[in-house]
């Protein structure tokens, strides 16, 4: 049987490289703090013995104050394992050593592992492994996980201790008042930690605790940590003024957004219709197979005309987008960028009375909202994690960005400024859905979820140079197959059953044209129409499905046209009557509308509540068909 090695650490301590350098998995890893919720497992092999690796999520302090601490002191309480493995930073090692010291009184079997020892080596800052050893009476292993330096003799010393364990390292030596508290006591590491958890309710013992702590702390890195002074680097500390500067830190991030946008909008048109072009000429090669293999017309109709059209569809509209989306944004990310941001709109959250986390949870949205949704975990009050929950699909993500993309490039230039207007515009649209996102979270904190901001720490990681190669693979293989995976599963059945309501006529109309019709007036009023209004419904399951229902409605069943050919597509919507005002309530509602079908479910799942998922589907399908109605009928008479 393998043995069991728990991997604790605080976040950002690089602990899930550590935990892909040992089992060779492409588990996530970025400058997200908090991104580890769920608990991840591997496996790895050394010296004939395999092991179990545990990744817990990322703690600083077993005295548990958030769900990813609670989760990681609980399995550590349990102590079903070999060997805990604690992940410490070489270039702050004053930080997390308490986090050590604390599974310390848990276990004897700690293995410490001081992580980025290549960027302390780059600062100037020595750390003396032997003498760190020495002064903590357990194993210690300097590594650089990023480029593998160092695993082998962590590897080793693991190996070692799940064999034999360690001897009882020296208690932490507490103050007169603590040691007191303690006499009393269980003798077993665990009776021992629990009385000192219990002290975290006198505030006196508390502080005499966590003085304790450090002064052992700072005693051992006094030891062990020889060099310059471990200040970040100044050109760190410039960019970081400048980039979360009261005066430059948002106008850099629209620019920095804007030109994320350009960049995705310039490079996948020729792509887009490239691909088009050939997923739609292999139609017509099915179409002679199954008429050659003697298939009857509604079935060719069907697997043909619905299944595959609206699959190819899908495909070449989402792929080269995301597939340059994703990597620049995973760009940011592994930069260390995206807390900054957080950072830039805490004090927006905190005044709408949400948590700053949410700024985090947020941009995740961007990506998927059901990502968004369960990354709400990460906050720990559950006013504001609803306030969270609540307001994510608020932001567009990744499957509405196509038909907005493509409006502003029908509609918005027109021929001039090549993605350069649309890019802007889209800036304009993303920022208008954060603004909506301060206004709900603002109106459900004074209406149904009223109560105070809590504070929370945001950790500032130093700016890292990414690793180009690891995000275009992680980028690709986690994040724009795995949304494109999602989105064919649902785009295959819904291109059937589309085909069915536009092929099933009563009295010489179709189930689908009777659908548009009874929607029209409500559509109109918004400034839409009954068959945009109709394919948002029928959309539902994935929102990447809204613009190829829209168009096969719009041709009644007819042929849907190629994606990649922009200004044909352009010709459809104008011959059924649109106009740029059409399109400007298209995207309000694009942004603003129910959650998809996953998104809903996670919330469910999320909340537990059906109440609650009633509110997460209300509140922006209210907010914009409100905002869209205001813009037509005030639109309408400037025109
Ligand atoms: P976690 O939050 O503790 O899981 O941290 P991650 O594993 O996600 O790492 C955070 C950042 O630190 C990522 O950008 C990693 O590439 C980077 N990183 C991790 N280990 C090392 C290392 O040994 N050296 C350097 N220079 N960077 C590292």
């Amino acid at each position: 049987m393998s043995a069991v090695i728990a991997l604790a650490g605080n976040p950002n301590v690089g602990k899930s490289t550590v935990f892909n350098r040992l089992t060779g998995l492409r588990q996530h890893t970025g400058n997200w703090p908090g991104k580890t919720v769920a608990v991840a497992k591997g496996r790895f092999c050394w010296g004939g013995n395999s092991f179990q690796l545990i990744d817990l999520p990322g703690a600083y302090s077993l005295m548990a104050h958030s769900a990813e601490e609670e989760i990681t002191r609980d399995y550590l309480l349990e102590g079903k394992y070999g060997a805990v493995c604690v992940v410490c930073d070489a270039t702050s090692l004053l930080r997390s050593l308490p986090l050590a010291l604390q599974a310390m009184e848990i276990t004897p079997n700690v293995v410490v592992c001081v992580n980025l020892m290549d960027e302390a080596a780059a600062r100037g800052i020595h750390v003396d492994g032997q003498a760190l050893e020495k002064g903590l009476g357990v194993p210690v292993a300097c590594v650089s996980a990023r480029d593998g330096a160092g695993m082998d003799q962590l590897m080793a010393k693991l190996d070692r201790v799940c064999r034999q364990g360690n001897p009882p390292p020296p208690p932490t030596p507490y103050p007169p008042q603590v040691e007191g508290a303690l006499a009393g006591s269980a003798s077993t590491p665990q009776g021992r930690w629990r009385a000192l958890a219990r002290m975290e309710e006198d505030p006196e013992l508390q502080s005499a605790l966590v003085s304790g702590l450090y002064r052992r702390c700072e005693a051992l890195c006094r030891q062990a940590l020889s060099g310059r002074n471990p200040e970040p680097f100044p050109r760190q500390l410039r960019l970081d003024r400048l980039l979360t500067g009261r005066w430059v830190g948002i106008p850099a991030m629209l620019l920095l957004m804007a030109l994320v946008f350009y960049l995705t909008i310039a490079a996948s048109n020729l792509p887009s219709s490239l691909l088009s072009r050939l997923l739609f000429s292999l139609e017509e090669v099915f179409s002679r197979w199954m008429g050659a293999a003697g298939a009857p017309a509604w079935l060719e109709g069907a697997l043909v005309q619905g299944v595959y059209r609206v699959t190819a569809w899908v495909v070449s509209v989402m792929l080269p987008p995301m597939a340059i989306f994703f990597p620049l944004f995973t760009l940011l990310e592994d930069l260390g960028y995206l807390p900054r941001v957080a950072f830039n709109l805490d004090g927006c959250f905190r005044r709408c009375r949400a948590c700053g986390k949410q700024a985090l949870t947020m941009l995740m949205g961007f990506g998927c909202n059901a990502a968004g949704a369960t990354g709400c975990r990460i906050i720990d009050s559950p006013r504001e994690r609803l306030i969270a929950l609540l307001t994510n699909a608020l932001v567009p993500c990744n499957g509405r960005f196509p038909l907005l993309i493509l409006l502003l490039t029908l509609y918005a230039c027109a021929g001039v400024g090549g993605a350069a207007l649309p890019a802007l515009g889209l800036t304009g649209l993303v920022a208008l859905s954060v603004m909506m996102t301060f206004l709900a979270s603002r109106l459900l904190s004074a209406t149904l979820l009223k109560g105070m901001p809590s504070a929370f720490a945001l950790e500032m990681p130093p700016f890292r140079r990414p690793q180009v190669g690891r995000v275009l693979v992680r980028s690709l293989l986690d994040r724009t197959l795995f949304v494109l995976g999602r989105a064919l599963m649902v785009a295959a059945p819904a291109g059937l059953l589309l085909w069915c309501l536009c092929a099933v006529r009563v009295q010489g109309i179709s189930l689908a044209a009777r659908l548009a019709q009874a929607l029209d007036p409500v559509g109109r009023f918004m400034g839409l129409d009954g068959v945009l209004l109709a394919a948002f419904l029928l959309g539902f399951p994935a929102n990447e499905l809204v613009l190829p229902i829209a168009l096969m409605l719009y041709q009644s069943g007819g042929t849907l046209v190629q994606p990649g050919e922009a200004a044909q597509v352009g010709a459809i919507l104008t011959a059924n009557g649109w106009t740029g005002l059409t399109a400007l309530c298209a995207m309000l509602f694009t942004l603003f509308h129910w959650p998809c079908s996953t998104t809903l479910l996670t919330i469910k799942k999320e909340t537990g509540s059906l109440k609650w998922t009633a509110v997460a589907a209300l509140l922006p399908t209210l907010l914009g068909a409100a905002l869209c109605t205001a813009v037509y009928q005030i639109g309408r008479w400037f025109l």
